[in-house]
């Protein structure tokens, strides 16, 4: 079958809820994806902040096959030493004290919020407390996941989700108080948000957010599912600001493309939230899955993920600029590491377009802002091929 034919066959059977490229992929390698007419891209997607570490892997791929051979799933009703394993590891990056796996990012934010409310049941015994969450942030599409995501397009028609939800400003300290009331049992937001538009927490935001918290009892909870696992140049975008969230939820890259997330907490939270029988999932933490969180954070490590992020960020931050000054309908460029973003002054789909046409995948971020997140392993010649045809895109317009 050619193409059209796949695409044609996709149509007829797939529920009509993406607007997808007409591409249709083989395999991958390094920075690049083949599409099955054997098409080259240079992927600035990284299937959306998921492929830190690249296409085809030898050791990533390997791993998971010795792991296949051994045993695939157990359930959480006994240990398996992947998940030991993986739930170490995640401890040491994060700094954080317990981890729970999930499936998925959404499920990860539904077991923050579930561990949140339970810490204020368990504090005074009522069940009306409120949760504090961000305009213009994404969260994922689960009831819980879609009731704290500031985009009313995408609740509308879902409603009513899980209630006492509010909304403040992100970066806006006195948004956040003003909402704040004796019933608030946590405050939610992303350290960079992603689909938002690529906006970084200020320093002082997230300091001013964390001494409400103390001051008020009140968990502090970070989304790092898209903006975590060394994108911005840390492993976890909050530990560049010296401040330490209560719950943090990852996923996105730390599975390397095997789906898994995961929220990890204090200790203190821990010992006065979830206990057993309050929550669990059939598949989350299973051998596969925690191998390759393992093995991912094995290779950050060996491959020294981190510096070439700092390093290639740095890069890709002049060059964006130099396209900036060039070009009128770039209005803004912001972002850090590996997360930036090219705001215009008009719609981006058009450009996007024109961008696989040249064979560079690039993703949106809104309908006006081009998000820059490849994968973390991305060096100077690809961000400058990436820039060629970039240009060559903004020129077309
Ligand atoms: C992608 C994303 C989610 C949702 O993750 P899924 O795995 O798609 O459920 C949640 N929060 C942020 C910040 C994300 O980027």
């Amino acid at each position: 079958m050619n193409m059209k034919e796949y695409i044609d066959e996709a149509e007829a059977a797939l529920l009509h809820t993406y607007n997808r490229y007409q591409i249709v992929w083989d395999h991958g390698d390094g920075m690049y994806l083949y599409d099955i007419e054997g098409k080259k891209y240079l992927d600035f997607v990284s299937g959306i902040a998921v492929f830190a570490l690249g296409y085809n892997h030898k050791a990533f791929n390997d791993a998971l096959k010795e792991q296949i051979d051994k045993i695939i799933h157990t359930s959480n009703y006994y240990y398996n030493i992947p998940a030991i394993e993986a739930a170490k590891k995640l401890k040491k990056i994060s700094g954080m004290d317990r981890v729970f796996f999930t499936n998925s990012g959404a499920e990860a934010i539904e077991g923050a919020l579930k561990a949140a409310r339970k810490y204020a049941f368990l504090r005074d015994g009522h069940t009306d407390h409120e949760i504090i969450a961000m305009h213009h942030s994404f969260h994922g599409r689960t009831m819980g996941a879609l009731a704290v995501t500031g985009n009313p397009h995408y609740r509308e028609a879902f409603e009513p989700l899980i209630g006492n939800i509010k909304f403040a400003d992100f970066n806006d300290y006195e948004s956040v108080k003003a909402q704040v009331t004796d019933k608030t049992c946590a405050i939610l937001f992303e350290t960079v948000q992603g689909e938002g538009g690529i906006y970084p927490a200020t320093e002082s935001f997230m300091k001013q957010i964390r001494v409400l918290c103390d001051e008020r009892d009140i968990v502090m909870i970070l989304d790092e599912i898209q903006c975590g696992m060394g994108r911005t140049g840390a492993m976890y975008a909050w530990q560049r600001y010296g401040v330490k969230p209560d719950i943090m939820t990852s996923a996105k890259a730390v599975g390397g493309g095997v789906p898994v997330g995961v929220f990890m907490m204090t200790q203190h939270i821990a010992d006065h939230s979830l206990t057993s029988g309050d929550h669990g999932t059939t598949y989350g933490g299973n051998p596969l899955a925690c191998a390759a969180i393992s093995k991912v954070i094995d290779l950050y490590e060996e491959q020294d993920i981190l510096s070439n992020v700092k390093k290639m960020g740095v890069y890709l931050y002049e060059k964006l600029e130099e396209l900036t000054k060039k070009y009128d309908m770039i209005k803004a460029h912001r972002g850090v590491g590996l997360m930036q973003g090219l705001e215009c002054t008009q719609p981006v789909n058009e450009l996007i377009n024109h961008a696989v046409a040249h064979g560079l995948l690039l993703i949106n971020a809104g309908t006006q802002i081009i998000r820059l997140i490849p994968p973390l392993i991305v060096s100077k010649e690809d961000i400058d091929h990436m820039v060629e045809i970039l240009d060559k895109c903004f020129a077309q317009l």
